[in-house]
C-alpha cells in the first residue's frame, strides 16, 4: 500500500490545527489591535495623519478635519503643503525633507489655514516610517496657548513701559520659597543690573537705605506679615555711584483661601523730580513771602513816615504863607524844603523796592501829551526864572495829542530829568524836546529829550550813574544832595516800557538824556466824561471869596493830618461848619444825620476805610448825592482808578497843597 504523501498522522493534524487556532487567535489579536488603533486615531483630540512622499495626506483623522473645517475627502485630495500658511512653508518643506529613519521631528510648529480662512497653529511630532516611504504625525492644535502666551507677554511688555513712564516699580515675595521678584523698572530705579535669581538682590536693596529706614521698613514688613496691614514709606536712597533718589514705597500682603499671609507684593516709585519740584516751590514760596514781607514792611514804614511828613509840609506851606523876619523865612524855607526832599526819598525808595520785585504794573490810560508837558514845563518855571535859565518845551507838529500809556509814570520819568537837568545847570537852557521818530495807523513812536547846558557827565561816569545809589561823583550829594535812585527807576520804569534811558553828554557843556516810546494811538480824543469832569487838573481856582458857610465833613484818623485839612478847608471856605469823623464807618453815620454839603475821606482808616465808606453812601438813599474826595497818598498805582471806581467824585494827594484843594473844592462846592 502505497501512503499519499498528504497523509498526515493524526499526531501531525493535531499540531497543525494547533498552529491554525493559534494563527487564527494571533489573527483576531491583531485585528483588535487595529480596531483599539482606529478607535484611537479616530478620537483622539490632537490631528493624526499619514502622508506620503509627495506631500499628499494617506489618512487624516476627524480632529484633523474637524480643526481644520475640511472634510476627509478635501484633506486627502490636496497636497499638505496647500494647506499651510504661505509665511511657513519653507519651513515645514525644510523639516519635511529632512526626515530619515533616524531622525524624527519633534515640537515643529506652522500655521494651517482653516477653510474659514482663520488660521491654527499646530505642534508637530512625525516618524518616517522606511519600509512603505510614509510619514505618521501628530500635532496638537495650540492656538490658544499660543495667542494667551502673546497676550502675557503684551500686557507684560505695556506694564513695562507703564512702570517705566510712571518711574514705578514692582516686587513681589513668595514667602514659602523666600523668592523675590523684580520688574524691571525697579532694577532702573535703583540702578542694578539685572541677576536672574540674584540671592543677594534683597540686601543690596537695603544697603541703598539710611539706617533709621531699614528698621521702619523691617518694622512694617513684619507687620503686614502678621497683621495683613499694608504700609507706606516716603525715604530717601542713596545709590552704589552716591546719586540720592526719593522713593514712595507700598506693600500690601497676598493670603490663600484659609486667609493666611503667603506672599508680599509692593510698588516703589521714583519720587526723586517730584519732591525737586516741591522744593523749588518751597523755596520760592519763601522768597515770595519774605519778598512780600520786605515789600508790605516798606509799605507801612512809608506810610508812617510819610504821615507826620504831610503834617511839616501841609504846615510850613501854611506857615510861609504869613509874616516873617527874613532869617525866619529863610528856616522855615529850609524846613519845608528838607521835607518836601525827604519825601521824593521815601517815594523813591518805595518805587524803587516795587520795581525790583516786580510789583510795579504800568496802566494804560489816555494821556493829552500837550497838557502833561505843559504841566511838566510849569513846575520848573519858577525856578527857572530864578535861576535865569531858558526853560522851553517843543513838541513836533506831528506828535499825537492824545496816546494810550501811563501818564503817571511818564511825568515821574520826564520830572526826574528836568530837576536833574534844573540842579546841574546854571546857565544857558534846558529844553524837553518832544518828537515823533516813526509812526503807522497803530503806534506812534515818541522821543522825549531833556537837552541842558549845565555842568555835564565825565565820560567814565556815563554808564554808572544809571545804576541805583550812584552818581557823578563823591562830591555830587554834598554840593547837590540826591541819592542816586532817580536814574535807576528812571530806567527801570522805561524797561517796562521796552525803552531803554540813554545820555550824550560833554563834560562842562552839558547834557542830553533821552528815550523812545512806542504808544498806542488814539485816533480822536475819546471824551472820558468821568476824567473830563473830574480830573481837569489846569483850571486856575476861582475867587475864593466865592465859598461860603457850608458844611463839610472831613474823616481822617491822623491828627496832624486833620488839623491841616481843617486849618486848610476854614482858609478858603469862610464861614464853614466842620464836622469830624474819625473813621470810615463814623464817616456814613455821621453824614446820615448831619447831610454835609462834601465830604473829604481819608483811605487809609481804621474799622472802615475810605473806599468802603463812599460805597455805602453810594448805596444810601439820603446822602448818595453828597460829593466825596479821596484823600490819598497818591503813590499807588491806578489809585485814581480805584477811586472812580469806589464812587468817589474826585481825589487829591497828600501833602494837601492849598490850590489843590481850593480848586476842587471850587468844583464841588458849586454845583
Ligand atoms: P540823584 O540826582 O538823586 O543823585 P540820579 O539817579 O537822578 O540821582 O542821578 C545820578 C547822578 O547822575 C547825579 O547824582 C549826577 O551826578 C548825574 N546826573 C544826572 N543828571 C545829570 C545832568 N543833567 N547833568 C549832570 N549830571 C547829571
Amino acid at each position: 500500500m502505497v501512503e499519499s504523501k498528504n497523509e498526515f498522522s493524526y499526531q501531525e493534524l493535531l499540531q497543525k490545527v494547533k498552529e491554525q487556532e493559534l494563527l487564527i487567535e494571533k489573527l483576531n489579536d491583531e485585528k483588535q489591535d487595529l480596531t483599539n488603533f482606529e478607535y484611537f486615531v479616530k478620537d483622539s483630540l490632537d490631528l493624526i495623519c499619514i502622508a506620503d512622499s509627495n506631500r499628499y495626506f494617506k489618512m487624516v483623522n476627524d480632529a484633523f478635519s474637524e480643526v481644520l473645517g475640511y472634510t476627509k475627502e478635501e484633506l486627502l485630495s490636496k497636497s499638505f503643503l496647500e494647506f499651510i500658511h504661505p509665511d511657513d512653508l519653507e519651513a515645514t518643506l525644510t523639516v519635511f525633507q529632512s526626515l530619515t529613519e533616524s531622525s524624527r521631528i519633534t515640537d515643529f510648529e506652522n500655521r494651517y489655514i482653516k477653510k474659514n480662512g482663520d488660521f491654527v497653529i499646530l505642534q508637530w511630532k512625525a516618524n518616517l516610517n522606511t519600509a512603505n516611504d510614509l510619514v505618521y504625525s501628530i500635532a496638537r492644535d495650540i492656538t490658544d496657548i499660543r495667542k494667551t502666551q502673546e497676550k502675557l507677554l503684551s500686557s507684560e511688555k505695556s506694564l513695562n513701559e507703564a512702570q517705566k513712564i510712571a518711574k514705578i516699580g514692582s516686587w513681589d515675595f513668595i514667602l514659602m520659597t523666600q523668592e523675590l521678584n523684580w520688574s524691571n523698572e525697579l532694577y532702573e530705579i535703583f540702578e542694578f543690573e539685572k541677576i536672574p535669581n540674584d540671592p543677594q538682590l534683597y540686601n543690596k536693596y537695603l544697603s541703598c537705605f539710611y539706617p533709621k529706614d531699614v528698621e521702619k521698613l523691617k518694622r512694617n514688613i513684619d507687620n503686614t506679615i502678621a497683621n495683613k496691614m499694608p504700609y507706606e514709606m516716603e525715604h530717601k536712597i542713596i545709590l552704589p555711584n552716591q546719586t540720592i533718589k526719593w522713593v514712595f514705597c507700598t506693600g500690601v500682603s497676598i493670603v490663600d483661601n484659609n486667609d493666611n499671609v503667603v506672599a508680599l507684593k509692593g510698588v516703589v516709585q521714583d519720587i526723586t523730580q517730584k519732591k525737586q519740584i516741591e522744593n523749588t516751590i518751597k523755596a520760592k514760596e519763601k522768597a515770595e513771602a519774605s519778598n512780600k514781607a520786605k515789600s508790605d514792611f516798606l509799605a507801612n514804614m512809608s506810610h508812617e513816615i510819610r504821615t507826620p511828613l504831610n503834617g511839616i509840609i501841609g504846615f510850613t506851606d501854611l506857615l510861609l504863607k504869613t509874616k516873617f523876619d527874613k532869617d525866619q523865612l529863610e528856616y522855615l524855607t529850609t524846613v519845608n524844603e528838607s521835607a518836601n526832599t525827604l519825601m521824593e526819598i521815601i517815594n523813591n525808595i518805595l518805587d524803587f523796592s516795587k520795581i525790583e520785585s516786580g510789583k510795579l504794573e504800568l496802566i494804560s490810560e489816555e494821556i493829552d501829551i500837550y497838557e502833561l508837558s505843559n504841566q511838566i514845563i510849569n513846575l520848573f518855571k519858577y525856578e527857572a526864572n530864578h535861576k535865569k535859565i531858558d526853560l522851553v518845551l517843543y513838541i513836533d507838529p506831528a506828535v499825537p495829542q492824545f496816546i494810550k500809556g501811563d501818564s503817571f509814570r511818564l511825568k515821574q520819568i520826564l520830572v526826574n530829568l528836568l530837576s536833574n537837568a534844573m540842579k546841574f545847570t546854571f546857565s544857558g537852557h534846558i529844553k524837553l524836546n518832544i518828537i515823533q521818530t516813526e509812526e503807522d495807523d497803530v503806534i506812534s513812536k515818541i522821543k522825549f529829550s531833556v537837552v541842558d547846558t549845565g555842568i555835564g557827565i565825565e565820560t567814565q561816569n556815563q554808564q554808572k550813574i544809571f545804576q541805583s545809589f550812584i552818581q557823578a561823583d563823591n562830591t555830587t550829594t554834598r554840593k547837590y544832595g540826591g541819592t542816586g535812585l532817580g536814574l535807576a527807576i528812571s530806567s527801570q520804569l522805561l524797561a517796562l516800557k521796552k525803552s531803554k534811558l540813554k545820555l550824550t553828554s560833554s563834560y562842562g557843556a552839558g547834557s542830553e538824556f533821552f528815550f523812545i516810546i512806542a504808544f498806542e494811538k488814539i485816533s480822536q480824543k475819546q471824551s472820558n466824561p468821568s476824567e473830563t469832569t473830574n480830573f481837569e487838573e489846569n483850571k486856575s481856582p476861582e475867587s475864593s471869596n466865592s465859598l461860603d458857610n457850608y458844611k463839610i465833613l472831613i474823616a481822617e484818623d491822623n491828627k496832624i493830618n486833620m488839623l491841616l485839612a481843617k486849618t486848610l478847608v476854614k482858609k478858603i471856605v469862610t464861614n464853614c461848619t466842620i464836622i469830624e469823623a474819625v473813621n470810615g464807618y463814623d464817616a456814613v453815620a455821621i453824614s446820615k444825620i448831619e447831610h454835609p454839603d462834601l465830604i473829604l475821606m481819608d483811605i487809609q482808616m481804621p474799622v472802615q476805610n475810605g473806599y468802603d465808606a463812599t460805597m455805602a453812601i453810594r448805596k444810601s438813599k439820603t446822602i448818595m448825592h453828597i460829593p466825596v474826595i479821596a484823600l490819598t497818598a497818591g503813590v499807588l498805582n491806578g489809585e485814581k482808578e480805584k477811586c472812580i471806581s469806589h464812587g468817589m467824585s474826585d481825589y487829591i494827594t497828600k501833602p494837601i497843597v492849598h490850590n489843590d484843594l481850593e480848586k476842587v473844592l471850587h468844583k464841588w462846592l458849586k454845583k
